[in-house]
């Protein structure tokens, strides 16, 4: 799952790390009373920023024309002329595809002058099993840029999870930065907190780009969080209701949210090929026989292990309203699951929904017999697959032919 920025920042204040102070807002009115707040505490300089779930803001355009999804205000007038073009209207980033993402709130904080930007981030490095922290001097611009123009200039401390991270190696990384002074104690701090709030929150990555050096009102310089992304291991977030709260189905693929209703295993992929399939093993080597013989597929779907006649149902009402998909292959396997209940909640979706398409189906496994009787009794133009690549075979043909 991901967050907005200012609810990242919010773990992040939590976990000691600097922020500027700031408020989402979701109406113009509500930017209006934020900016106010603001300069009228003493700041001249105020950042508005769109949030969505996706990075590249700054660079972004939104489809009135309106350009920068990240914008400078020295005003409440100029806080309220940006917050009406940013409020409600599309933004479209380098990531988000041309399709873009509406923006329904930002994030009105005090901008302060930034004098150096960082890169800072902590994610897990699969390959040795261990937390990584990675940082860099060239901040402000997409580390995949940094890490292929300029690889020298990414330092990179593992932390050992058992003991979690030593002051020693916040210290390096400060040092690695160039930090002096007070700057360097500051650094050491965040790191700590960026560190903390990973591991506490059950992350699966932590990215702070940019942390700046930034000029406060009096000229003294502090280190802070301007922008901030998380990304939660989902396995987790049952133990974290705070975290879970914060979840915005508006940034999620309608069918996806759809699916997660059903505990069904749902991601839309490009092709016209839908697949049920139980366990998720299965589900992968059902696409890549598709593929082997020709086919695309439209989606991987776990229906689990022991999936009820409901789940089938949801399933094929979620397959189905996806326009690209021409063709369904049933894949299922019964071990702990019964093939004829999967039988009969396939003849009762196709009854309800009145599918036209061409639809596959190889049951194997527990009560099989009973199973393919139920298909065979139900009247229905269903075909039967005697194996994987029999009925992936079938699909593919089926499809073309449809
Ligand atoms: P992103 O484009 O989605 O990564 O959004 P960022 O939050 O990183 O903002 C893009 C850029 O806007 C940053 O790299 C900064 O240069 C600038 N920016 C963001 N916040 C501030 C701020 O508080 N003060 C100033 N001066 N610039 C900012
Ligand atoms: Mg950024």
């Amino acid at each position: 799952m991901n967050i907005h920025e200012y609810q990242a920042k919010q773990l992040l204040a939590k976990h000691g790390v600097a922020v500027p102070a700031g408020e989402p807002c979701r109406t113009v009115d509500e930017a209006r009373t934020a900016a106010e707040k603001l300069f009228a505490a003493g700041h001249t300089l105020a950042v508005i920023k769109s949030q969505i779930h996706a990075g590249g803001r700054g660079k972004g355009t939104f489809k009135h024309g309106f350009v920068g999804g990240v914008k400078l205000a020295h005003s409440v007038e100029e806080t309220v002329h940006f917050a009406d073009n940013m409020l409600g209207k599309v933004l479209v980033t380098k990531q988000t595809g041309p399709e873009g993402r509406l923006v329904q709130t930002i994030l009105v904080a005090a901008a302060e002058t930034i004098k150096k930007e960082f890169y800072l981030a902590v994610l897990l490095d699969r390959a040795v099993s261990r937390p990584l922290i990675m940082a860099s001097t060239e901040g402000g611009v997409e580390i995949e840029e940094v890490a292929a123009r300029t690889p020298g200039k990414i330092v990179r401390e593992h932390v050992d999870p058992a003991v979690g991270l030593m002051p020693y190696q916040a210290r390096k990384i400060a040092s690695a930065l160039g930090l002096k002074g007070d700057l360097f104690n500051q650094a050491c701090k965040l790191i700590t907190g960026v560190y903390k709030t990973w591991w506490e929150s059950d992350a699966s990555l932590v990215e702070i780009n940019p942390l700046c050096i930034v000029a406060g009102p009096g000229g003294k310089e502090a280190l802070v969080a301007v922008d901030a992304k998380v990304a939660l291991d989902d396995n987790a977030l049952f133990r974290h209701a705070d975290i879970l709260a914060m979840r915005d189905l508006a940034e999620e693929s309608p069918l996806e949210v759809e699916a997660s209703k059903f505990a069904l295993n749902y991601i839309k992929l490009e092709g016209n090929i839908a697949c049920l399939v139980n366990g998720a093993g299965l589900a992968m080597s059902t696409m890549d026989i598709i593929q082997h013989f020709g086919g695309d597929p439209a989606n991987f779907l776990d229906v689990g292990g022991g999936a009820s006649k409901e789940q089938v149902a949801a399933a094929f009402k979620i397959i189905l309203s996806d326009p690209g998909v021409k063709a369904i292959l049933v894949n299922i396997f019964g071990g702990i699951m019964d093939c004829n209940v999967i039988a009969t909640g396939i003849v009762e979706a196709v009854r309800e929904t009145g599918l036209k398409l061409p639809l596959v189906v190889r049951l194997e496994g527990n009560n099989v017999a009973a199973g393919k009787k139920t298909l065979a009794e139900s009247g229905l133009t269903i075909i039967g697959g005697d194996s994987m690549s029999d009925a992936a075979q079938k699909v593919v043909k089926a499809l073309k032919a449809a």
